[in-house]
């Protein structure tokens, strides 16, 4: 595996690589996990060559938020992706993506205004920026993205087709620990005792899809199914619980079965962790 710091390097590479094989970009924060893993197993199905970028993007980062303390372990993650077999991996820092005096910007209009984009102000221009970013040094074919953060796969489609980037965008399905937590790097922050109540979100999304099974299609009622099975706990708190159209991502009056994706963000301690189900 070829380990790639600078952004001129990447896209001459690329530039070569093109004229004979088609690539596949799995964008990564990097503290890989099975998550990361399976995303880069759909890549391969898609693409000859394969490309994992490790960055933990600055600008996607809200002033109050864990940039600094983003969890880091490129060692370890280097040996996964060698692995894994990925041909590159691209591992630029800061100053390599970002001038001192960057001033361009993708911003989307609609699709950042709720769910985690109303919670999180700025973060999904910093994601489209940096995803744009890499799609032009990778010149990919096909780009591999994780459902579990389905707002940034909506925003990234919506992205790639309106500025007319030669792409594919492919959703890879979520990833959940044995016991239905969503696999994520922040995981890590969780103490024993929190791990333990952070598996109430996904069994609250289970509740949440029985009784829409059961019938119950008011979203009032559904609300109510998740935050009882989530429970009252000091640790524990609701930062947005919400049901869309999981095509459109707009508001929904009343559950449609078939058509619902019901998402939540929760703070465990210190941790905001998100999840999702379709119902
Ligand atoms: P991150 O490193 O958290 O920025 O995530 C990089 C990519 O991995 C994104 O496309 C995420 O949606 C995806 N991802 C993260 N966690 C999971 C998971 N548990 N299952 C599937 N994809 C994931």
């Amino acid at each position: 595996m070829k380990i790639i710091r600078s952004a001129k390097q990447l896209q001459k590479i690329t530039t070569q690589l093109k004229t004979k094989s088609t690539i596949g970009l799995v964008p990564t924060m990097g503290y890989l996990h099975e998550g990361h893993l399976s995303l880069i197993d759909m890549a391969k199905k898609h693409a000859d060559k394969i490309i994992v970028s490790i960055f933990v993007n600055p600008t996607q980062f809200g002033p109050n938020e864990d940039l600094s303390r983003y969890p880091r372990n490129i060692k370890k993650d280097l040996k996964l992706l060698k692995e894994k077999g990925v041909d590159f991996c691209f591992l630029p820092d800061s100053k390599e993506m970002y001038s001192k005096d960057h001033q361009t910007w993708v911003d989307l209009e609609q699709i950042p205004l709720g769910l985690c984009g109303a919670k999180r102000p700025g973060h999904f221009r910093g994601v489209a920026t940096v995803v744009l970013k890499l799609f032009m040094l990778s010149q990919a074919d096909v780009a591999v993205f994780g459902k579990k953060d389905f707002q940034q796969l909506a925003l990234i489609k919506t992205m790639a087709q309106e500025l007319n980037v030669p792409i594919k965008i492919i959703g890879a399905p979520l990833i959940r620990e044995k016991d239905g937590l969503a696999m994520s790097s922040r995981n890590v922050y969780l103490t024993v005792e929190e791990r333990q109540l952070a598996v109430k979100i996904s069994q609250g999304l289970k509740a949440v899809k029985s009784a829409c099974q059961s019938g119950e299609l008011r979203l009032s009622n559904l609300k109510k199914v998740f935050l009882k099975t989530l429970g009252a706990h000091p640790l524990i708190r609701v930062d947005y619980f919400e049901c869309r159209n999981k095509n459109t991502l707009q508001e929904l009056k009343v559950c449609v079965p078939q058509k619902t994706l019901v998402a939540c963000a929760v703070f465990v301690g210190k941790t905001r962790l998100i999840d999702n189900l379709t119902v």
